[in-house]
């Protein structure tokens, strides 16, 4: 598919065409729902024990922007889905102030189960749970992510970050920007940091005005 457009844009051709737009998200679909299967049936760490549900994300399979959170919660162990809690319902409207709707974009997490009273993933936790977040955004391939707090922010960039130094930064994911906010549960405890996240997001924004909308 990459050296069809490649070969597409050499002659002049920029757009792709509808029937090929079709077919290369009809493809994303079918990699995520085969990958999700993956997450459902995973016993890579011991939080497969203690998890209601598993939660592999959701949204636009051709999403342009892919938010990542740290990990389900109560309410996301129990639906089965990203960000529903109240953190993800701050997180709803953020995406909405920025003109979208969730269905535009995707949004998941570091690890696809619950820690135990939502305490921070261990590092083994992490490193068995990574190389699904990672096969989602090669298949998504988004044209920026938007890593919401700490936990995420290291997982994609590395352990050495510190959130509140590199926040609103752009920084690279193998070849795709990242851009590190703080966490929706954050600014629930934290008010006034949200206008901290809205200067990340517009700048998340703008880069994606680049890109004129949030899907293909
Ligand atoms: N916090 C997260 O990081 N992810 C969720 O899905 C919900 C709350």
């Amino acid at each position: 598919m990459k050296r069809h457009l490649e070969a597409l844009q050499a002659v002049g051709v920029n757009e792709m065409p509808i029937a090929r737009k079709e077919e290369a998200r009809e493809s994303k679909t079918v990699a995520l729902k085969r990958l999700e299967q993956e997450v459902i049936a995973c016993t890579r760490c011991s939080l497969y024990r203690t998890r209601t549900r598993a939660v592999f994300g959701e949204g636009h399979p051709n999403a342009k922007l892919v938010f990542v959170g740290e990990a389900p919660g109560r309410d996301e162990d129990l639906q089965g889905r990203p960000f529903v809690g109240a953190a993800g319902k701050l997180l709803t409207k953020m995406i909405e102030a920025m003109g979208f709707s969730r269905e535009e974009v995707y949004i998941c997490n570091v690890l696809k189960d619950r820690p135990p009273n939502n305490r921070t993933p261990l590092p083994e936790e992490v490193n068995a749970c990574l190389p699904f977040l990672i096969q989602q955004l090669e298949i998504i391939q988004p044209k920026i992510i938007c890593a919401l707090g700490a936990s995420a922010a290291k997982a994609l960039l590395g352990p050495d970050i510190a959130i509140m130094k590199i926040r609103g930064q752009v920084r690279n994911y193998h070849g795709i920007p990242l851009i590190a906010t703080l966490h929706p549960a954050y600014l629930l405890r934290n008010p006034a940091a949200k206008k901290l996240v809205w200067q990340d997001l517009k700048h998340v924004k703008r880069l994606l005005d680049a890109e004129s909308l949030a899907t293909d």
